[in-house]
């Protein structure tokens, strides 16, 4: 289908330095290389809006729990991480979403157990190796049980060591196949300060803030009884309700949060596969379609919107909340990018009569 709407059965997609150049379904330009997708789906990537990579290995726990049950069971599981597992992690999570057609993703890491290093090295060389557009992110925990947030004690961090190894990290941000966020875990495993100064960080180096939110009604609850206010009161109240700023989940959200989020520009990662397994309620996405289209944070110009949300880019087209972008919808130009090659060429897919399944498109 091409920008016009048009439908060319047999048709062919022309990719010039890894991007869609054009398609069509007559005569087929001259190209150095032709690959034959006999029967293929050719589609725009998928993006995936928030991922814990690290959980591949986990998923098999905690079946039966409601999400302060299901992560007090883990963290100590969790506590023994190592960049050999967090490699090992990464390299599946990302092959079973590549495999699903989705080749931008942001992983939410937050478990950063003392004395190990590595962990987000791991990740981009996992991703460096499949070829994934990765934006990973420096999360961090600093409230712990003693001071009642979630968390073990052995597994918070102190905020001058979480901010330096995010400015750390930073340096390690690579074009348009490697991305940082600033990404602090959530109300109840980080305190107010390191919210701050993790915006006020971001906010200096020009990276974008991502956090979990109102992901279920324990949690508001845990704001109202600790700070007084909503989920998205608190947000705001820390300067985090801006259009550098995407947050996960979103279930519980007032009209007015939504609101909220509608005027400031928050954009919301929605996580279906996550809320029915944990039973945490089903998002209002509809109404939070005029805040939920956000750009992720690679540094790039052309930057993929976000479309989808982690876990289930499996074949899925993306639609608009609004039900404005309808299955047979013209793909959004930013989802086009491909997968930075540098090297110029070109490249024809061309759905013909037999040949591989091999997917092209980014
Ligand atoms: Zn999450």
């Amino acid at each position: 289908m091409d920008d016009s709407g048009a439908e060319h059965d047999g048709g062919w997609v022309l990719v010039e330095d890894g991007l869609v150049a054009a398609v069509g379904g007559a005569e087929a330009p001259a190209c150095d290389e032709q690959v034959e997708l006999g029967g293929a789906l050719v589609t725009p990537g998928l993006v995936n809006t928030h991922h814990h990579l690290c959980q591949t290995l986990t998923r098999a726990r905690a079946q039966q729990a409601d999400l302060f049950t299901w992560l007090r069971e883990l963290y100590p599981v969790w506590a023994g991480i190592d960049a050999e597992a967090e490699y090992a992690a990464a390299r599946t999570g990302l092959a079973e979403l590549m495999l699903g057609g989705c080749t931008t993703v942001f992983d939410h890491h937050y478990v950063f157990p003392r004395g190990r290093s590595g962990l987000i090295e791991a990740e981009i060389q996992a991703a460096q190796e499949l070829g994934a557009r990765l934006v990973a992110s420096r999360g961090s925990m600093d409230l712990g049980q003693s001071d009642g947030g979630l968390p073990p004690d052995e597994l918070v961090e102190e905020i001058d060591d979480v901010l330096a190894d995010t400015e750390r990290l930073a340096g390690m941000v690579d074009g348009d196949m490697v991305g940082l966020a600033v990404a602090p875990c959530s109300p109840f495993s980080v305190t107010k300060e390191l919210m701050r100064e993790s915006a006020a960080l971001a906010r200096r180096l020009g990276l974008q803030l991502h956090t979990h939110l109102a992901e279920t009604v324990e949690e508001e609850d845990y704001c109202r009884e600790l700070f007084g206010c909503t989920p998205v009161e608190y947000l705001a109240d820390l300067g985090w309700t801006a259009a550098d700023v995407w947050c996960a989940h979103c279930v519980h959200l007032s009209d007015a949060d939504v609101a909220t989020f509608a005027r400031t520009g928050v954009g919301v990662a929605h996580c279906p596969t996550s809320n029915l397994r944990l039973g945490a309620g089903v998002a209002p996405v509809r109404a939070n379609g005029r805040a939920r289209r956000r750009r992720l944070g690679i540094q790039r110009a052309e930057r993929p919107l976000l479309r989808r949300e982690a876990g289930v880019a499996g074949g899925a087209r993306p639609r608009r909340a609004g039900g404005d972008d309808g299955a047979r919808g013209a793909p959004d130009r930013h989802a086009r990018r491909g997968r930075g090659t540098r090297a110029r060429r070109h490249r024809l897919a061309r759905a013909g009569e037999a040949g591989g399944r091999r997917g092209l498109a980014d």
